[in-house]
């Protein structure tokens, strides 16, 4: 069983509006979870949207929060400080200097890509612009464009994650299509030694598969990859460990043994049984 939850977010996040208590109260009580590591989004230069996110929020509350959440429930659950930083292309000082200040504070940190030429993928106007093939191409190169920028970081989130957006989603999606992408940014993150995750979200967003499609997770694997976390990227708390009873199937069919977890920046490895 998979006991540690690495991909969360909570109020502090633009697009979530449950409590980080919520969140650790409905962990607790499901009984399942060990561990938790709250994510929230940190989206610097993200465009005006409809709803007004800002994908933001101040660190040193966000810290304060998280140690007081953490002493309350401390022997009931683990809680770990996170943060999923989105990654572009010319963030590369601003971000830098931003984990100079507050890295060692932060157990974990996930790079994202959540927009690519200034447009997010979730929003109709990437595939209206861009054919499939052109928005998924395009999501790849600007993960590996963001690995040469910036490195200051312990997994790469949802690395197919535009593949939901698509008109189709995964109807057409054969990874392999892309493997020479993948191949790159697999062999970059390795030689950084960095990580990839399980996101779980991929299932309830109505795809065949938890991010990244098991081909990549194995391919991962192959070229001697060996640090990947398992988050739901819930934002609410029903779906905290979503699907997580199907995570050591996929994992150990990819050719794991182990699942990772992250404290002060530093991987363990936790046998999948
Ligand atoms: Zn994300
Ligand atoms: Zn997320």
């Amino acid at each position: 069983m998979i006991a540690a939850d690495y991909h969360l977010h909570s109020a502090f996040s633009s697009d979530s509006s449950t409590l980080l208590d919520e969140q650790v109260k409905a962990a607790i009580s499901g009984g399942r979870l060990k561990r938790l590591c709250i994510t929230d989004h940190m989206d610097f230069d993200f465009p005006e949207n409809e709803y007004g996110y800002t994908f933001q929020f101040d660190m040193e509350e966000y810290l304060k929060e998280i140690n007081r959440i953490k002493e309350l429930y401390k022997g009931k659950i683990r809680l770990c400080t996170g943060v999923e930083l989105g990654i572009l292309p010319h963030l590369g000082p601003k971000l830098k200097h931003y984990m100079d200040k507050y890295g060692d504070k932060l157990d974990f940190v996930i790079a994202s890509s959540h927009l690519v030429d200034g447009m997010d993928p979730y929003e109709p106007i990437y595939f209206d612009t861009y054919d499939t093939k052109t928005g998924i191409r395009k999501y790849l190169e600007s993960i590996i464009e963001n690995i040469d920028v910036f490195n200051d970081f312990d997994v790469y989130g949802h690395l197919d994650y535009v593949v939901r957006y698509a008109p189709e989603k995964d109807k057409y999606y054969n990874p392999l299509d892309y493997i020479d992408y993948f191949d790159e940014i697999l062999k970059k993150l390795i030689e950084n030694n960095k990580g990839i995750e399980l996101n779980t979200a991929g299932l309830k967003a109505g795809l065949s598969f938890a991010h990244p499609h098991p081909l990549i997770l194995k391919r991962y694997r192959e070229l001697g990859g060996e640090i990947i976390t398992v988050g739901s990227d819930a934002h609410s708390p029903e779906r905290l460990a979503y699907c997580f009873d199907r995570v050591p199937h996929i994992l150990t069919d990819a050719g794991f043994k182990y699942y990772t977890i992250f404290e002060n920046r530093t991987p363990e490895f936790i046998s999948i049984k």
